[in-house]
């Protein structure tokens, strides 16, 4: 989605509608910043900048005391829990921060995008018999190690963790158990793919070894 076909107007309606509500002040003056430097400056998605310049730009806060760098590291990493901006890696001439437009972001899109009933009726993570249809259809096994669980150790794990935007729907749920869930838990698939190989490969060691 570029800008052509997601026109400023609406960017900046859906920004005050609906954005607005879930940042601190600070937060939407670094997006705002960072829209500036991406998408209406250059035409594109990702900027490489340093704390030294959003200091600069940010303001000069209530106290007139020019905004320091944690204070910086605190608002993008606000935004990123909530996938407004995606950061990279940094650099000499800065961080590379991507960014996403307001209807992009998992939180705004479900709000704009489905009534509230709809959003209560996909979910499977809090309403117990709807749980036992997502470990039916795990035939009971948890996704990550493969070992079986019962009722009484069974977990449900958010593949796409919730503090990214995963919701409560059958798709984003996995069969889990306490320990992969455990390792799992907020972190993407990726990020926990290694740690929960080395737990599995511990666990078979002591096996032999009892
Ligand atoms: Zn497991």
């Amino acid at each position: 989605m570029e800008l052509t076909d997601y026109d400023l107007k609406q960017v900046l309606v859906d920004f005050v509608d609906y954005l607005l509500p879930e940042l601190t002040p600070y937060e939407s003056a670094m997006y705002l910043l960072l829209l500036r430097k991406t998408l209406l400056e250059n035409d594109s998605r990702s900027v490489r900048i340093g704390k030294r310049t959003l200091a600069d730009k940010i303001g000069k806060g209530s106290r007139g005391v020019k905004t320091n760098y944690a204070h910086i590291t605190k608002q993008v990493d606000g935004l990123e829990k909530l996938g407004c901006v995606l950061i990279g890696d940094t650099a000499r001439d800065g961080t590379l921060y991507t960014i996403r437009l307001p209807r992009e972001i998992p939180v705004i899109a479900e709000k704009i995008g489905k009534p509230l009933s709809e959003v209560k009726d996909e979910d499977y993570f809090t309403d117990f018999e709807k749980r036992k249809i997502v470990f039916d259809r795990d035939d009971w096994t948890c996704y990550y190690c493969g070992d079986k669980i019962t009722a009484e150790n069974a977990t449900l794990d958010h593949f796409h963790p919730q503090h990214l935007g995963g919701t409560h729907a059958k798709d984003n749920l996995r069969t889990s158990c306490l320990m992969c869930n455990s390792i799992k838990s907020g972190k993407s698939y990726d990020e926990a793919a290694p740690l929960i190989l080395r737990s599995m490969q511990e666990r078979r060691r002591r096996k032999l070894n009892q």
